[in-house]
Order: structure tokens, then sequence, then C-alpha cells
């Protein structure tokens, strides 16, 4: 198979917690971001590289990010670490086509945020109780291979509703928790040209991302969130001799015949 043939992964990792805590380090020799990129890399179909916070650029470099078909996100002590700038670069790509699955505690991230627009905020709690994900659409291509109508996690963090996203494209799970709350835990959106899946297990000191199914569902996800073409990203003017029918201007415009806005194109003509 020729590079262009797999489907290329991204898994980018904040990589805090697996240097700072011991907790952590013990689940994940590691670090997160490779125990995902491992679980993507069993399908022999995908290549999954990896990125982190600390490298420049936070590793998503303009280069990595056009070879990159799907990108997954996992962050939570540094979301204000993430420079502006690389924020709206993988927000340009994920409008232009490039799939995007957010994973646990990225529900903050200020890339799922801007995807969003709303406050994603919710409720949390800190006990591993157990997590029952309930299948919402058992013919989504996500949960394709998970047996039953639910699986479970038996130590995750809780989080409850009410969630701040808008309301999902599609719902794929929604989890129920030891304590009593439910969450809608694996939701899809389609932003741009970019398919976006928000999947919420993942807390850092619980082996979540060794789990056969967790590992399942962000494989069929990538695939899912494969690209589909590329959406432009900016206006042309068709000028009317150059539309599919004849067209005969009419009326008054505040545009050249290039489509240059008039007054701003006399204010450059007289600074020359
Ligand atoms: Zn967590």
């Amino acid at each position: 198979m020729t590079d262009s043939n797999y489907l290329r992964v991204t898994v980018w990792g904040e990589n805090i917690h697996e240097k700072t805590s011991k907790a952590v380090s013990k689940v994940y020799p590691k670090g997160m971001h490779t125990a995902i990129a491992d679980a993507l890399n069993k399908d022999k179909t995908i290549k999954a590289v990896t990125a982190t916070l600390d490298q420049p650029e936070h590793g998503l470099t303009e280069k990595l990010l056009a070879e990159t078909d799907v990108l997954t996100w996992w962050g939570h002590a540094g979301h204000e670490q993430v420079d502006d700038k690389i924020v709206e670069r993988v927000k340009n790509r994920v409008l232009e086509g490039m799939g995007i699955i957010i994973l646990h505690s990225g529900h903050f991230a200020k890339i799922f945020k801007a995807l969003m627009g709303t406050s994603c905020a919710l409720t949390w709690r800190e006990a591993g109780e157990k997590e029952r994900l309930w299948i919402c659409n058992p013919g989504h291509p996500i949960v394709q291979g998970i047996k039953g109508p639910y699986f479970e996690l038996q130590h995750e963090e809780m989080y409850g509703e009410p969630f701040g996203i808008p309301t999902p494209d599609e719902q794929i799970f929604i989890s129920w928790f030891t304590g009593g709350e439910v969450f809608r835990s694996g939701v899809t959106y389609k932003r741009g040209n970019g398919k976006v899946f928000y999947f919420r297990p993942g807390h850092e000191t619980y082996p979540t991302y060794h789990d056969a199914n967790v590992q399942l569902v962000i494989r069929n996800a990538a695939h899912w969130a494969k690209p589909e073409g590329k959406y432009p990203q900016t206006c042309p003017n068709i000028p009317f001799d150059k539309a599919p029918e004849t067209v005969i201007p009419w009326g008054d415009s505040v545009h050249e015949d290039d489509g240059a806005i008039a007054s701003v194109a006399a204010k450059k003509k007289k600074a020359k």
C-alpha cells in the first residue's frame, strides 16, 4: 500500500499528566497519545502518528495537518497553553474536510469550543464509577463490531448533563453512571466539510484506552470521519461573461469588474 492508500491519523495529546503524575504514568507509561495511536495502528489500513503540546507548533505544523485525514484530540490541564494560531489552523483544516475526534476532557479544548460555538460545560465527579454506554443507533458505522446494546467501563469519571453543546447531528451513545447521572457520550457534527465526533470516556487515571470496545470505537470513528473532498475557503467572483448561462448585467454596483469593492479599490489607487 502507498501512503495515500492509508487513512492518515494524527493523535494529539497534551502529555502533561503522564509526566507529572505517577498515577497516570503507571496506566500509560508511554503516554495516552501512544496508547491511542497503538490502538489505531492495530488496523492495517490506518497509519497513526502522534503530536504533543510541548513540540514546536504543538507538533501540528502546516505540513503535518495537510497530510492528516483525521485528527484525534486529548487535552485537560493544558487547554490554555494551546496557541490560538494553531487552533485557527486546525479549525480551518476541519472546515476544509479533515475529520476530528475529540476525546473526554477535550470537551473544554479551545478547538472544540471554537467548532461548537457554545460553552461545552458539563457536570463531573471523579469516583471511579461504572459507565454504561448505550448505543443509540446500532446501524451507525461508529458502533459496528460492538456486541450487545451497550458496553461498560468498570471505572470512569462521571460526566453529567446538562452538556453545553449544540443539538448533535447524530447521537451515537448515551451513558449512564452508577451515581445515576446520564450524559450524551458520543455525538457527531459536520463543520464545513469536516466530520466531528465527540467521544466521552478517557479519564487519565483509568485504563480506558486499553479497553477493546473503546479502541474499536476510535478506529471506527477514524474511518467514519475520513475526508470527503475539499471544501473551498474563499469567495471567488464569477464575472457575468463567465456564467454558465447568458447574463445581461443590470443595475449599479459598488464592485469593480474584477469583484473588488470600488471605494476600496479607489483608495488603494490613490495610495499608489
Ligand atoms: Zn477526566
